[in-house]
Formats: C-alpha cells, sequence, structure tokens
C-alpha cells in the first residue's frame, strides 16, 4: 500500500483481561469511542472495547489511559489505511 493512502492518528489499545469495568475511561472519553464489550472477561467483566466506527476519532487526549486504574490502556500514534486497518 501506498504511504500516500494511509494517515497518522491516534489509536489506543485496551488490555481487556486488566479491565476491572469500572466505566472511568468510558465517562471521560470526550468523542464516546469507548463501549463495553457483550463478552466478559477471564475475571467476569463485561470489559470496556473501542467502538470499532468511531475510532477514528480519537483525539489522542489520554485521558482514558489517565483515569483507567488498571493501567489496561495505551494511546499511540498509528497509521490507519483507507479500509480501517491500522499499524
Ligand atoms: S485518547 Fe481521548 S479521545 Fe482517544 S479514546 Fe482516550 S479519551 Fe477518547
Ligand atoms: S478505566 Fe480501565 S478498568 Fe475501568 S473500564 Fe476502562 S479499561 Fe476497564
Amino acid at each position: 500500500m501506498l504511504i500516500s493512502e494511509r494517515r497518522k492518528t491516534n489509536c489506543i489499545v485496551i488490555d481487556t483481561e486488566k479491565c476491572k469495568a469500572c466505566h472511568y475511561c468510558i465517562s471521560v472519553c470526550p468523542r464516546d469511542i469507548i463501549g463495553t464489550s457483550k463478552e466478559i472477561n477471564r475475571l467476569g467483566y463485561n470489559y470496556a472495547e473501542v467502538i470499532s466506527d468511531k475510532a477514528h476519532e480519537c483525539t489522542g487526549c489520554k485521558s482514558c489511559a489517565i483515569m483507567c486504574p488498571d493501567i489496561a490502556i495505551s494511546v499511540y500514534r498509528c497509521s490507519r489505511s483507507e479500509s480501517g486497518t491500522i499499524s
């Protein structure tokens, strides 16, 4: 893929196995990018997850990562293709 077909953006990764479903990250995200999964993790919680069709709206503000008491969220710069794949 050509570099021109990808654009720099912000991405978050949630370590779902660390999540205890406190929802702090959901409450602070200014773009409502994070939601609650229907699935449960090994701790028995419906973990937080990125809402895929809103992921491209992430501002990289890091509020979610700062608020998470379980240090389960990482925020980083990434490239996103037209189809939505990231690297
Ligand atoms: S970095 Fe900011 S905009 Fe992006 S998901 Fe976290 S709180 Fe939302
Ligand atoms: S703040 Fe952390 S522990 Fe709480 S719901 Fe979000 S990812 Fe899970």
